[in-house]
Formats: structure tokens, sequence, C-alpha cells
């Protein structure tokens, strides 16, 4: 019963993706695997109750996929960050440093309200960025950040210290 080595044991690792010198983690294996989806949702539902959360947002696209079922478990309403460009309503949007470029994120603002308290979804944390513009969104839109949870964090990469200052003393569990 021991869900980290679960959990673990279902990511693969493809080197050279998308791009030479990068080792991808790949999480089909466990969305695959009912067992390990399930004890996966139950962990972050689990967390979501711990926190006070009061809705879940998923990170665009795994995100989506690890955060709606989430929801669904913990009883909370499921809202989207998307990829700017995609949402059809009035929204909040925020740009992030990318390793070349910029890249810009949104959410729709009728979605988060003061009294909110919002747990952020996804799969990887990697430099933070992504991580980092949500919590911009989130507390632009008047609500609090409940905490922040990822299936993996790549240690090797410093998006944890970048993350902290947004954080504001709300907590990031890497799973
Ligand atoms: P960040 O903004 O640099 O932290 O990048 C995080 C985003 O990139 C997340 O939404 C992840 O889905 C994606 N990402 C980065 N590296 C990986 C990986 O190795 N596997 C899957 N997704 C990744």
């Amino acid at each position: 019963q021991d869900v980290t080595a679960l959990l673990l044991s279902r990511i693969r690792d493809v080197p050279d993706y998308p791009k030479p010198g990068v080792l991808f983690k790949d999480i089909t294996p466990l969305l695959a695997d009912p067992e390990a989806f399930g004890a996966l949702t139950e962990t972050l539902a689990g967390l979501c109750a711990a926190q006070g959360a009061t809705k879940v947002v998923g990170l665009e696209a795994r995100g989506f996929i690890l955060a709606a079922p989430v929801a669904v478990r913990a009883g909370l309403g499921f809202i989207p960050v998307r990829k700017a460009g995609k949402l059809p309503g009035a929204t909040l949007r925020q740009a992030y440093e990318l390793e070349y470029g910029t890249a810009e994120i949104e959410v729709h603002a009728e979605d988060l309200a003061e009294g909110d308290r919002v747990m952020v979804i996804d799969d990887v944390l990697a430099t933070g960025g992504t991580a980092e513009a949500s919590l911009d969104l989130i507390r632009r839109a008047g609500a609090e950040v409940a905490g922040v949870a990822v299936l993996m964090e790549l240690g090797f990469l410093p998006g944890r210290a970048r993350l902290e200052p947004a954080l504001k003393g709300a907590p990031l569990t890497a799973l």
C-alpha cells in the first residue's frame, strides 16, 4: 500500500522528447491503470479537503486530466486555466517567461471570486513558471490559494524556489 511506489512505477521516462537532451516524464501508463489513477485521485482529493480548498484549478493540458476527477471526488468545482485564446468568456490573462520567449494563460473571470480557496493541480512542476502565473491569476481574481499539488517535481530544476514567493505560505505538494 505504498502509493508513491505505485505511482512511480507507472511513470515512463522518454529520452530525447520533445527534443534531444530532454528526459520526458510520461504519465499515460499511470492514466491507463485504474488502480494507480484511482490512488492518485484519492490522494489529491484528500489534500484538497485537508487544505480547505473550495475550488480545483487544473492547468492545461495534463493538469485537466488529473484535476477533473479530483474535483468530482472532493465535491468541488473544476476550473480550467487555459493557454491564451481558448476560453470564450471574459478572462483574466497572465504572461510568464519560458526558457525561450513568453507564454500566456487565462481563466474565466467569473469562475473565481473572493472567498474561494483554490487548489492548483498539474502533472509536472518543471521551472515553476506555469504554476507561478496561475497563482497570480487566482489572486487577481480575488481568490485565495489553498495550495499547489503536482504528481512530480523535477528536482534538478529550481521550480520550487521560483514558486516559493508566489505561494505566500501555501503548501506545494509533490507526490
Ligand atoms: P513549467 O512551467 O516549466 O513548470 O512547466 C510545467 C508544464 O510543462 C506543466 O504543465 C507540464 O505538463 C509540462 N512539462 C514539463 N516537463 C514535463 C515532462 O517531463 N513531462 C510532462 N509534462 C512536462
